[in-house]
């Protein structure tokens, strides 16, 4: 018999933090912003990316996550 574990997995990668003025409480904290990726797994080896990579902000004061989008200018 023949089993085929497949699935997905996501993680969040921390890619640095900086303090600025967050949107859901209004203190100025560290917002640590995260990588959010979403893989296939087979048999819990992820193999590729299913979802476009995200960027979150974390903060440190209330624990909110909010979508990051980059200014690009
Ligand atoms: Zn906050």
């Amino acid at each position: 018999m023949f089993f085929l574990l497949f699935g997905l997995r996501t993680r969040d990668e921390p890619v640095d933090s900086r303090v600025l003025t967050c949107e859901i409480c209004g203190w100025n904290a560290p917002q640590t912003r995260f990588a959010r990726t979403t893989r296939f797994t087979l048999f819990f080896i992820p193999l590729f990316p299913v979802k476009p990579r995200k960027y979150l902000l974390r903060c440190a004061h209330c624990m909110g996550v909010r979508e990051h989008r980059p200014v690009l200018a």
